[in-house]
C-alpha cells in the first residue's frame, strides 16, 4: 500500500493549486490523482481569443503568495513571453494559455500523476486512513491510502428537464461545443440557451459564423445578462456567506449568478453593429425573459421548443435545428464516494455540512478529514468556482491538515462591511 498524507482527487485548477502551494510545505505529502491522461481545460469551449474573467493574479498561487515559483509570471518569464504580455496592456491571460500555464504546473510537480482514475473510496477503521483504489492508464491497479482526501473532481454538464424531449442529434451542450461544429455548420438555425458566460461566448462564435454566411441564430436567455458583485468572491464575503442561516444561504445562491463579462456583450454588440450594412444575412435573434418548459421534435424531426415569455406570460414555440445548451453545471456526485457518503452529516436538504476550512462533517469514528472543494457552492457562496478563491481555498486546507499558518491568508480583502451589526453596539 502507498501511503501518502493527503490524497487529492482531480487535476483541475483548484487540486493543481493545492500541489503547488503544497510543494513549498516540506513535511507535506501530497498525491494528486487525475484520470485523465492530459491536462486539458474546458476543451469544448477553447475559443482562441477568450479571456480567463479576472487578471492574471488569479492564478494558482499568487493571491496567498505573490512570489511563489509556480506564479503566471513564473510561468511567462520561463516561455520568454513577459515582454509581449508586459505590452500587450490587458492583464487577462487567455484560456489557451491559461490552459497551458496548468500544464507547465502540473509538469513542475512530481506529486500529480496523469492517468490515475480513483475507482473506490474507503475509509479503514483499523489503519485509521482512507485507502483509494486507483486503475492506472496502462492497466495496473494500486491501492493508495492518506489521513486526508481533497476532493478536486470539478462539475458535470447539467440539461434541463425541459429539454429532455430533444434527441442527441438536436441538442449539444456548450461544454462540447467545440467540437460538434460540424453539426452546427449544418443547420439552419442554431439556437442557444442561457444568459451565462458560456451561453454569451457561443453566441458572439455563432454570429461570427453568421457574418461569414453561417446559419441562423437565436439566444434565447432567461434573465439579462448582468453580473453581481465581484466582492461576493472575497475571503471576507465566503466567512458571512457561511455563518447564514441555511434557507439564506439557498436563497442567497439563486439570485447571485455570475453575469456575462462587459467585454464579450460588448464584441457582440460590435458585431451586430457589423451586420447593419451587411444584407442577406441569415436572422439574428437575441430575446430574454425567455424560459424553455418543455421541447418536442416536429414531423420534420426539428427541435420545436415551448417557451414563455416571463414578463407578459406570453407562451409561444420555437422552431430549430440545433439547440446549444448553455446551462451550466452541476457538483458530480462520484461513484467511489459510494462506501464513504454513510459517513457525510448532511443539511436539511441532503447537502454535506461543510467546515469554514472546506472539510466536511463526518461521523466521528472517522478520524480523518475530506475536503470539498468540489461540493462547497452551498456553504461559501458563488467564490467556491472562482479562480480567484482557489489560491485562499487551498491555503486555508493545507493550514488546516497540518495545524499550524503555513500559508498567511489575506485578511483585508473586501471595502463592504460583512460583520453582522451588533443591536446597541
Ligand atoms: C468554460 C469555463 C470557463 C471558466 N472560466 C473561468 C474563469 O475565467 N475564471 C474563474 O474564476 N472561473 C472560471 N470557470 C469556473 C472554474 O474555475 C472552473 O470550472 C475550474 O475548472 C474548476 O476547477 P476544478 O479543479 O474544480 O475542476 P475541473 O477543472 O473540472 O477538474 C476536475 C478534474 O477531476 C478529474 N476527475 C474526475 N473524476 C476523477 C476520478 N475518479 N479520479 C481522478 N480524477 C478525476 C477530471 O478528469 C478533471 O480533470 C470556468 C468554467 C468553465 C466551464
Amino acid at each position: 500500500m502507498i501511503e501518502h498524507d493527503v490524497l487529492a482527487i482531480g487535476a483541475g485548477p483548484f487540486n493543481l493549486g493545492l500541489a503547488a502551494l503544497a510543494s513549498t510545505v516540506d513535511d507535506l505529502n501530497v498525491a494528486v490523482l487525475e484520470a485523465q491522461p492530459e491536462l486539458r481545460w474546458h476543451a469544448g469551449l477553447l475559443f482562441a481569443d477568450a479571456t480567463i474573467r479576472g487578471s492574471f493574479l488569479t492564478d494558482l498561487v499568487s493571491l496567498v503568495d505573490p512570489t511563489h515559483r509556480l506564479s503566471f509570471l513564473a510561468y511567462l518569464a520561463d516561455a520568454d513571453r513577459l515582454y509581449p504580455f508586459y505590452l500587450r496592456d490587458r492583464f487577462r491571460p487567455t484560456r489557451l494559455e491559461f490552459e497551458d500555464y496548468l500544464r507547465w504546473v502540473a509538469s513542475r510537480l512530481p506529486s500529480v500523476r496523469l492517468a490515475h482514475r480513483v475507482e473506490a473510496l474507503r475509509w479503514d477503521t483499523r489503519l485509521e486512513r482512507f485507502t483509494a483504489h486507483v486503475m492506472r492508464g496502462d492497466g495496473t491497479r494500486l491501492l493508495m491510502c492518506a489521513k486526508d482526501i481533497v476532493l478536486g473532481v470539478g462539475t458535470e454538464p447539467y440539461v434541463p428537464e425541459a429539454l429532455a424531449g430533444l434527441p442527441g442529434t438536436r441538442l449539444v451542450h456548450s461544454a462540447e461545443y467545440l467540437h460538434r461544429l460540424d453539426r452546427v455548420d449544418g443547420a439552419g438555425r442554431v439556437t442557444v440557451i442561457g444568459s451565462g458566460q458560456s451561453g454569451a461566448e457561443v453566441a458572439l462564435d455563432l454570429v461570427r459564423r453568421n457574418l461569414d454566411g453561417g446559419p441562423a441564430v437565436s439566444w434565447l436567455s432567461r434573465s439579462a445578462h448582468t453580473g453581481g458583485s465581484p466582492e461576493t468572491c472575497t475571503p471576507e464575503y465566503v466567512a458571512y456567506f457561511h455563518a447564514l442561516p441555511e434557507d439564506r444561504r439557498y436563497e442567497l445562491l439563486r439570485e447571485q449568478r455570475r453575469g456575462v463579462t462587459p467585454g464579450t456583450l460588448s464584441d457582440i454588440h460590435e458585431l451586430l453593429y457589423s451586420r447593419e450594412l451587411q444584407p442577406g444575412l441569415s436572422e439574428v435573434e437575441l430575446r430574454t425573459e425567455v424560459v424553455v418548459r418543455a421541447s418536442t421534435v416536429d414531423t420534420a424531426g426539428r427541435a420545436v421548443l415551448d417557451c414563455l415569455h416571463t414578463d407578459t406570460g406570453t407562451r409561444f414555440q420555437h422552431r430549430t435545428d440545433l439547440v446549444i445548451a448553455a446551462t451550466g453545471y452541476r457538483e458530480r456526485s462520484p461513484h467511489f464516494m459510494g462506501p464513504i457518503r454513510q459517513y457525510l452529516r448532511r443539511d436539511t436538504r441532503g447537502r454535506p455540512h461543510v467546515r469554514l476550512d472546506h472539510s466536511a462533517e463526518l461521523d466521528p469514528r472517522v478520524s480523518g478529514r475530506i475536503f470539498v472543494p468540489h461540493a462547497d457552492g452551498h456553504s461559501h457562496g458563488t467564490a467556491a468556482a472562482d479562480l480567484g478563491y482557489g489560491a485562499v481555498r487551498n491555503a486555508t486546507i493545507i493550514n488546516a491538515i497540518t495545524g499550524r499558518e503555513c500559508y498567511r491568508l489575506p485578511k483585508n480583502t473586501a471595502y463592504r462591511s460583512y460583520r453582522i451589526p451588533q443591536n446597541g453596539g
